[in-house]
């Protein structure tokens, strides 16, 4: 294939869960003109695409089933293109990092709705997932509620521009890139009091007072579980709210990690197990607890690239599920725990957050009130008998799974409330990117 003067490189690429990787041409369109053109030569050859600019992605959502598959980087598609202060809205290229634009309008006391947890996910990837953040409200309950208008690249290769049309618009949202491409988005966006957010921790002794807890109104706030459930610090509430304050208190974190830091990490997964990993969060819980402090609103959503490394220490990779919990949190939550306990699954982590249902119907959406409840597991030490249990009481249970975390459920979840969508979009990735989960 002749990509003429468009920038390109050969190399692997890996999920972020460390589950998939494969070898790939990846090119980098500069323009809409190069883009456009980009497009033109994949389609006469017959060949596919798929859009991958962040590397926050999970299994498949961005992973090329064989070298024929051309994946396309946005990343030259990266500047904000207006922000408007007085009607509260920001337009930005759909390549652009969240993380980065954080940084760039907190100094006009600005921010951005549900802005997810990881430093490397760009706005495109965010709408393609409807991420939820750690500030769900019934006004805004995930990144889909903030989009105004949005310009795509149509598969038949048109620019268009699609504002408020119900239909049209919400079908991107959480499409992982089978609607088109997305090339700008106009976000609303959040006044706050200053640079800066006031984080106060608690520790919690039980489930009572995880769901007790999350009746507190807080700007930001999400619970992180023990993972082992004990007593003294069955979990650990962060809750932030955006203050009056003048005094710079940005530090400057390096979010990029070497290979050296990735390969110590590496090697510290040959010590991960029970105990290690109970040490792990003794100290986790000791450092946490009792914090009142003022930082810097990217440094409360940034504070450090060690939780990007976390796939690293698992062989075999990360299994993420994030369920919807929507009613009896005490009593469901219970089971889980209960289930896990009793088969010695301890997860990496787990973590809760709030989420308010959505007045919209996009076209994917985790989409109720209740809470999100992310667990995520190491892959290597799951042997298949005491995994069997967990895995079954989330189909009985028929929770609803975030399909942007793992392809799982998505390729084995027959029994599901939403059949036709599920079915629908199976069928459109399995066409596209011959979904397989077992190309690692
Ligand atoms: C450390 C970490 C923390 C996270 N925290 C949260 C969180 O708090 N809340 C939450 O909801 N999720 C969270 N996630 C999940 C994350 O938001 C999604 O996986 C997101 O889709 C990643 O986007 P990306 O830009 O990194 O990936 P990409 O691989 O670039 O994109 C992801 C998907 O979107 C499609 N896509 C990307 N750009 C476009 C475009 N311009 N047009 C059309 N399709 C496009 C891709 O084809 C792919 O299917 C987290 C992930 C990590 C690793």
């Amino acid at each position: 294939m002749d990509f003429n003067t468009i920038k390109f490189e050969k190399k692997k690429i890996e999920s972020w869960n460390n589950t998939l990787s494969s070898k790939a041409y990846i090119l980098y369109p500069k323009n809409i003109l190069e883009l456009k053109k980009l497009i033109s030569i994949i389609k006469k050859d017959k060949k596919k695409y798929l859009i991958r600019t962040g590397s926050c992605s999970y299994d498949s959502k961005s992973i090329n089933p064989d070298l024929e598959t051309i994946v396309i980087s946005l990343k030259y598609f990266n500047k904000i293109t207006k922000l408007d202060f007085k009607n509260k809205f920001i337009e930005v290229e759909a390549g652009a990092l969240i993380e980065k634009i954080i940084k760039e309008i907190k100094k006009n006391h600005l921010t951005l709705f549900s802005v997810p947890g990881g430093d490397k996910i760009s706005i495109g990837g965010a709408i393609s997932a409807n991420t939820i953040g750690k500030d769900s409200t019934p006004g805004i309950s995930s990144f889909g509620d903030a989009l105004i208008s949005l310009e795509i690249l149509s598969n038949d290769g048109k620019i268009k521009k699609i504002s408020k049309n119900k239909y049209n618009l919400n079908k991107y949202v959480g499409a992982f890139g089978n609607e088109g491409i997305i090339l700008k988005a106009k976000l609303k966006i959040k006044k706050i009091k200053s640079e800066n957010v006031l984080l106060k921790t608690k520790i919690l002794k039980n489930i009572n007072e995880v769901r007790k807890e999350f009746n507190y109104k807080s700007d930001y706030h999400y619970i992180q579980l023990d993972p082992f459930f004990r007593k003294k610090h069955f979990a650990i509430s962060f809750k932030a709210d955006s203050v009056k304050s003048n005094k710079n208190y940005y530090k400057s974190i390096n979010l990029k990690a070497n290979i050296f830091e990735k390969e110590i990490i590496r090697f510290f997964g040959f010590f991960i197990n029970s105990l290690t990993w109970k040490i792990f969060y003794k100290f986790f819980f000791l450092l946490n607890s009792n914090l009142n402090m003022i930082l810097d609103i990217h440094n409360f959503h940034y504070n450090s690239k060690y939780k990007h490394l976390v796939p690293l220490v698992c062989k075999k990779g990360l299994l993420d599920y994030e369920i919807l919990i929507k009613k009896n949190f005490n009593s469901e939550m219970s089971k889980i725990i209960d289930t896990l306990k009793k088969n010695k699954i301890y997860p990496m982590y787990i973590i809760v957050k709030k989420l308010y249902r959505s007045k919209k119907k996009f076209y994917y959406s985790f989409n109720d009130n209740g809470y999100a409840v992310a667990i995520s597991l190491n892959k290597k030490k799951l042997n298949y008998e005491n995994f069997e249990e967990f895995k079954n009481l989330l189909n009985k249970n028929k929770y609803q799974v975030n399909l942007s975390k793992t392809d799982e459920k998505l390729i084995k979840f027959k029994k599901n409330n939403n059949k036709l969508f599920l079915s629908l979009y199976k069928k459109m990735l399995l066409d596209r990117y011959g979904l397989s989960g077992s190309r690692a």
